[in-house]
């Protein structure tokens, strides 16, 4: 575990008292005792060194401490992804909600597509469960982006997020649509898609569902303002091809300097 999330920041003298499952993942599943020291995100962001003082049958107590909390590598500030994934068959979601998360997406939004197999359902126990898988992920990986895990979408209504994300940011975002059937002569790269992204301060990208977008769909993301790109020659599953293009779109925003800087420096 790379860090704790805590629900409530510690109190004037810096106590936190943790119950329920907290309690139970701190001192049953990771053994912790009175001494054990670990790492806490705080609600503001901030993150804390927290001392174990004491442990009961359902309560563990600790104290924030003044011990510097580990510093974080300097990084660069890059637009916001929002992940946009088709709903995929079984329990891949949660998949892709666990690697969205440790890749630092901020946002998904599950939405039904035409091909996709599973419909929309107003189920608060699948959407409890990403909240869960969020939360686990960030501990795990230490992630300071505070995921957000949508309830599902239909397809129109994914479009009017994408229409309030553009009004909120105007000509600042940029939407990708992941598609294997992208004609020669319309290729764009990666690179040159994400090349003029310095001011650009929210990426939704696109990936469908088992059986791809239909016709219809990939027309509406073009009509919206989507650039449609590949990953090459070999069709990927749903799950492979949203981490491989957050993986894809992170590297290639976090180097633009040094890419930016070489390709200038050839012309
Ligand atoms: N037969 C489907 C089609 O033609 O779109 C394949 C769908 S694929 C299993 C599921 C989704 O992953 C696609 O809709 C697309 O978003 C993404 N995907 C998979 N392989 C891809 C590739 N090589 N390039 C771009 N997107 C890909």
């Amino acid at each position: 575990m790379k860090q704790f999330i805590l629900r409530s920041a510690p109190d004037e003298l810096g106590i936190v008292r943790l119950s329920g499952t907290d309690y139970h993942y701190l001192a049953r599943v990771r053994r912790f005792t009175a001494g054990t020291v670990f790492n806490a995100l705080l609600p503001n962001g901030e993150t804390a060194r927290i001392r174990v003082r004491a442990v009961s049958g359902n309560w563990l107590e600790g104290e924030r401490i003044a011990d510097a909390a580990p510093a974080r590598m300097q990084s660069v500030a890059i637009p916001l992804i929002s992940l946009f994934q088709a709903l995929p068959k079984g329990t891949k979601m949660d998949l892709i909600v666990r690697q969205a998360v440790e890749c630092g997406v901020a946002e998904i939004v599950p939405f039904t597509s035409a091909h996709s197999v599973p419909k929309i359902a107003d189920d608060k126990d699948r959407i409890a469960r990403w909240e869960r898988i969020v939360r686990e992920a960030r501990q795990q990986s230490g992630s300071s982006v505070a995921t957000v895990v949508h309830a599902p979408l239909s397809f129109d209504g994914l479009l009017q997020h994408w229409n309030a994300m553009q009004e909120q940011h105007g000509a600042g975002v940029k939407g990708i649509m992941l598609h294997p059937l992208v004609a020669q002569a319309a290729l764009v790269s990666f690179h040159a898609c994400l090349e003029h992204s310095d001011t650009c301060k929210s990426i939704a990208l696109a990936v469908g569902p088992e059986g791809g977008f239909s016709p219809n769909e990939a027309s509406r993301f073009a009509a919206a303002g989507f650039t449609a790109l590949t990953l090459g020659n070999t069709i990927l599953r749903t799950e492979t091809a949203a981490v491989y293009a957050v993986a894809a779109i992170r590297i290639i925003l976090l180097e633009r300097a040094s890419w930016i800087l070489n390709s200038s420096a050839r012309q």
